[in-house]
């Protein structure tokens, strides 16, 4: 018996997540199967068992934490909207894709905030109820070359 298969003779799932210091137990079993599958010996079926169950409770049973569901053919930037129950189960009827969320989206916070004065952004003009999240004010206007004289004046 080798050392990884000595390793592997645990009983318990959270004997395994401390061996390995992974952060679920999925990437744990997935660290250990790529550990003895790179020793190439052979593994025990105790231990493909217990890796399947890991598996299997990890990647399957899993509970999505976010629907969302659009228009069939909707490929716009912001065409995913979050659905409830009803939404996902008459998706067919109504001629709308789903989709399940296992993360929560992160939340993009605007590259840089507008500065709202009496319904107008201060630095790039646009008005309060049209504006994006991000600001982005236009570039400089380059000097209009024939207001350059061809000679200094002082
Ligand atoms: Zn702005």
């Amino acid at each position: 018996m080798t050392d990884y298969l000595a390793k592997l003779a645990l009983e318990d799932r959270e004997q395994l997540i401390d061996l390995t210091k992974h952060s679920s137990p999925v990437a744990a079993a997935i660290t250990e199967m790529r550990r003895a599958g790179g020793a190439g010996q052979a593994v025990e079926a105790t231990d493909v068992a217990r890796w399947a169950s890991v598996l299997l409770e990890g990647l399957y049973q899993q509970k999505p934490a976010r629907w969302e569901h659009r228009a069939v053919g909707d490929f716009s930037q912001h065409c995913w909207i979050q659905a409830d129950a009803n939404d996902v189960f008459y998706a067919h009827a109504r001629k709308r894709e789903v989709r399940a969320l296992y993360e929560h989206p992160p939340v993009l916070k605007p590259l840089k905030s507008h500065v709202w004065v009496e319904g107008r952004c201060r630095d790039c003009d646009e008005v309060r109820f049209l504006a994006g999240p991000d600001c982005i004010p236009p570039p400089p206007t380059p000097p209009d070359p024939r207001t350059v004289l061809p000679v200094k004046a002082d």
